[in-house]
C-alpha cells in the first residue's frame, strides 16, 4: 500500500547545512563526540527500520484496529504490532535519546527528532505506544524520587514497559481543574486512587509486559481547581522487590473507543478502583510536574503531523507522475500516450508543493527546536540554557498547532491529487487525512495552544520571549538585506516581522479593555507567527540553496523552488489572517448565546 522512503537528504541538509548541528553539539559536553557519520548512520538505519518494519503495518493496522475483550479487560493490537515493537526494543531504538545512567544511548534530542518524524510517517498509530513512554520518562526523570527513577526509568528506557498520560475525565478535558479522581494516603507512603479516565491513548495493550500510568488526581482537602491536582505513578502490575512484574493493580480498561482515525492505537476508558500509586513531586503541584510530559507530548504531536505530511506528499507525487488525465494547457507533454500525467497541471503542482513546503518548513523548524532542547538541557552556560528554555517555551504551541493545522491542509491536498481514488480506502490516502485530524484536538486543542502562545507566552511576559526570538530574525534580515538575490525572501520576512510587532502591540492594548480580545485574536495570530517562523527558516534555506544552485546536485534547485513557492503562495495568507486577528471580539460576541 503506497510507499515511504525516509527523506534522508533533506534531513541531512537541515542538520548539517542549515543548523550545523555538529558544531552546535561540540559546545555541549555530553555530545562533543558526535560527528556527521554517527548522525548519518542513525538516519540510514532509522529509515530502514521505519520503512521496512512499520510502514507495511500502517494500512492493515488501520483496517483491523484494536480488539477489546470485556471478560479479561485486555486489548489486542493489530496483527504485527507486537512483533514490530519487539524489533524496536531489541534494536535499542527506545533508548536512543535517553540518559546512559538508566541504560540509554545518550544521543541528542535533535537526532531522535528526525527518527520520530520517520516513525510517524511510517505509522502514527503504532508510534503512539512508545511515544507516550518518552513523555513519561521525561516527567519521571525530572520530578521522580531516586527510588522511582531507579525502579522505573530503566524499564521505560529499554522499552520493556510503556507509559501513558491519564488526565481526561468524562466531564473535563481542557479544564483539568474540574477533575474528580481521588487519592487516599496509605500508612506505607503509597496512595489508593479511585476514578474514571477516558480517551487514554495506549491505556491497555499487548505490546509490553507492563504499563506505567501517570495519573492526575486529588488528595484529601486539596484546594479547588487546578491548584489542587496531584500526579501519581500507577503501574498496571506492581513491581516486585527484584524489579520484575508483581501483583495486578486494579487499574483496568473498561472499553476502547470507536473513532475516526489512528485505529491501530487503543483509546481506552480506564477505571481506577483503589489502584495503588505513588505520588510524583509534591501534593497539589501535579500539574506542574505533568507539564513536562505535556510539553514533550505537544512537540510529539507536531512530529506526528510532520510525518503524515511527508508520507502523504511522497505518495501524491508518485501518483501524479503516473496518472494520466487530460492534456497540458501548453500542449501535449506525452504525445505517444492518450493523455499527459497530471503533474503537468498547474493546480496539481500547487497541491503537491503545498505538502512539500509544509513538510520542509516543519522539518527545519522542529529540528531547530529539538536542538534548542539539547542546549537547554546540556549547555554549560546557565544563561544559554535559560535562553534556550525560553525559546522552546515560546515555540512549543506553534509546533503543536501550526504543524498540525498545516498537516490537515496538506494531507487533504495530497488526497485531492488522487481525485476519487484518494477518497476510497484502497490507496491509503484517506487514512492520512483521518489520522491527521486528531492532532488538532488532543494534547490541548489548537485553540488552547493559541491562547497559550498569545496570552501566556507573549502578552504574559510583555512580549520579552517573542522580542528575543525576533532579534534573531532582525539580525538575519540586516545581514542579508542588501543582497539583491535574496530580496524576494528577505523583504517579505522583514515585512512580516514588523507586522507581527504591530499586531502584538495592538492586541495587547485592546486586551487591557476586554480580555475576550485575546480569545478572538489568538487562533489567526498563532498562524501569523507560525508563518513568521517558517519565513525565517525558508529564507535561511533559500540563502544556502542560492549559493549552491549551480551544483550538479539538483537538491538545491528543488529547495529554492520550494522556498519561492512558499513565499509566493502560502505566506501571503498572513494578510487575511492579520485582518481577521485585528477585526476584534465584537463580531464574535455580539449575539446572545440563545440567538445561535
Ligand atoms: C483519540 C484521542 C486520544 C486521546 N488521548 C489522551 C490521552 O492519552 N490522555 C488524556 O488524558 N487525554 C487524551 N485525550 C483527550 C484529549 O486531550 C481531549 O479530548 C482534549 O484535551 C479536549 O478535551 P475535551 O474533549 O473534553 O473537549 P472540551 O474541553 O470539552 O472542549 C470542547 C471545545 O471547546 C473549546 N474550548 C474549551 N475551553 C476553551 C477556552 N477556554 N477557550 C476557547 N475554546 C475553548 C475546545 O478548544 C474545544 O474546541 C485523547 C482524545 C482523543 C480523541
Amino acid at each position: 500500500m503506497g510507499q515511504y522512503v525516509a527523506p534522508i537528504r533533506d534531513m541531512q541538509f537541515v542538520l548539517h547545512e542549515l543548523l550545523k548541528v555538529e558544531d552546535e553539539l561540540k559546545t555541549l559536553p555530553n555530545y562533543s563526540e558526535i560527528d556527521a557519520d554517527i548522525i548519518n548512520q542513525v538516519l540510514e538505519e532509522g529509515g530502514k527500520f521505519t520503512a521496512e518494519v512499520l510502514f507495511p503495518l500502517n494500512h492493515s493496522g488501520d483496517r483491523e484496529g484494536c480488539h477489546y475483550d470485556g471478560a479479561t479487560k485486555t486489548v489486542t493490537t493489530p496483527k504485527g504490532f507486537k512483533e514490530a515493537y519487539k524489533q524496536y526494543v531489541d534494536g535499542g531504538w527506545a533508548a536512543l535519546a535517553c540518559d546512559p545512567e538508566y541504560g540509554g544511548q545518550g544521543l541528542p534530542v535533535v537526532m531522535n527528532n528526525s527518527f520520530y518524524e520517520m516513525l510517524n510517517s511510517a505509522n502514527q498509530a503504532w508510534t503512539m505506544y512508545p511515544g507516550l513512554s518518552h513523555g513519561a520518562y521525561e516527567c519521571l526523570k525530572e520530578h521522580g524520587t531516586d527510588d522511582q527513577k531507579k525502579t522505573y526509568l530503566p524499564k521505560l528506557v529499554s522499552g520493556e514497559w510503556t507509559g501513558t498520560m491519564c488526565l481526561t475525565e468524562p466531564h473535563c478535558g481542557t479544564d483539568l481543574g474540574m477533575l474528580r479522581s481521588k487519592a487516599l494516603p496509605q500508612a506505607d507512603g503509597s496512595w489508593l486512587i479511585t476514578g474514571n479516565k477516558i480517551f487514554i491513548s495506549a491505556g491497555e495493550h499487548d505490546m509490553s509486559e507492563n504499563i506505567l500510568h501517570l495519573v492526575l488526581a486529588r488528595v484529601p482537602d486539596a484546594p479547588e481547581g487546578s491548584k489542587g491536582i496531584s500526579l501519581f505513578l500507577v503501574p498496571k502490575f506492581l513491581p516486585n522487590a527484584d524489579g520484575g512484574i508483581g501483583e495486578r493493580n486494579p487499574i483496568t480498561c473498561g472499553a476502547i473507543e470507536e473513532k475516526m482515525g489512528i485505529h491501530g492505537n487503543s483509546t481506552c476508558q480506564m477505571n481506577l478502583d483503589g489502584a495503588k500509586g505513588w505520588i510524583i513531586g509534591q501534593p497539589n503541584k501535579g500539574l506542574n510536574a505533568m507539564f513536562v510530559f505535556m510539553n514533550a507530548a505537544r512537540l510529539g504531536v507536531g512530529m506526528q503531523s510532520l510525518g503524515l505530511t511527508e508520507v502523504a506528499y511522497q505518495n501524491a507525487v508518485t501518483y501524479a507522475k503516473d496518472r494520466i488525465q487530460m492534456r497540458s494547457l501548453t500542449g501535449p507533454k506525452n504525445p505517444e500516450k492518450p493523455a499527459d500525467p497530471i503533474i503537468v497541471h498547474p493546480d496539481v503542482r500547487r497541491m503537491l508543493l503545498t505538502g512539500r513546503a509544509y513538510a520542509e518548513g516543519a522539518r527545519a523548524f522542529t529540528s531547530y527546536v529539538a536542538l534548542q532542547i539539547d542546549r537547554e538541557l546540556h549547555h554549560p552556560d546557565e544563561d544559554v540554557r535559560k535562553e534556550a528554555a525560553d525559546e522552546v517555551a515560546l515555540l512549543t504551541p506553534i509546533v503543536k498547532a501550526f504543524i498540525t493545522d498545516n498537516a490537515w491542509i496538506a494531507t487533504s491536498e495530497a488526497m485531492q491529487v488522487y481525485g476519487g481514488h484518494g477518497y476510497i480506502s484502497e490507496w491509503g490516502m484517506e487514512q492520512y487525512v483521518r489520522d491527521a485530524r486528531i492532532n488538532l484536538i488532543y494534547e490541548g486543542t489548537n485553540t488552547i495552544q493559541a491562547l497559550d502562545l498569545l496570552g501566556r507566552k507573549i502578552l504574559g511576559d510583555n512580549g520579552a520571549k517573542l522580542r528575543k526570538f525576533g532579534e534573531k530574525i532582525k539580525a538575519f534580515v540586516e545581514e542579508n538585506g542588501l543582497d539583491e538575490n535574496l530580496s524576494e525572501f528577505i523583504t517579505p520576512l522583514g515585512d512580516l516581522g514588523d507586522k507581527v510587532t504591530k499586531l502584538t502591540m495592538e492586541i495587547g492594548m485592546k486586551a487591557f479593555q476586554n480580555a475576550d480580545e485575546v480569545g478572538a485574536a489568538a487562533v489567526p495570530y498563532l498562524r501569523v507567527v507560525g508563518h513568521l517562523v517558517y519565513s525565517y527558516f525558508f529564507a535561511q534555506m533559500a540563502k544556502i540553496a542560492l549559493e549552491k544552485q549551480d551544483s550538479s546536485d539538483t537538491f538545491y534547485k528543488t529547495k529554492l523552488a520550494t522556498a519561492r513557492f512558499y513565499f509566493a503562495r502560502l505566506q501571503p495568507e498572513t494578510a487575511t489572517l492579520i485582518r481577521q486577528a485585528r477585526s476584534g471580539a465584537a463580531n464574535l460576541m455580539a449575539l446572545d448565546a440563545d440567538l445561535f
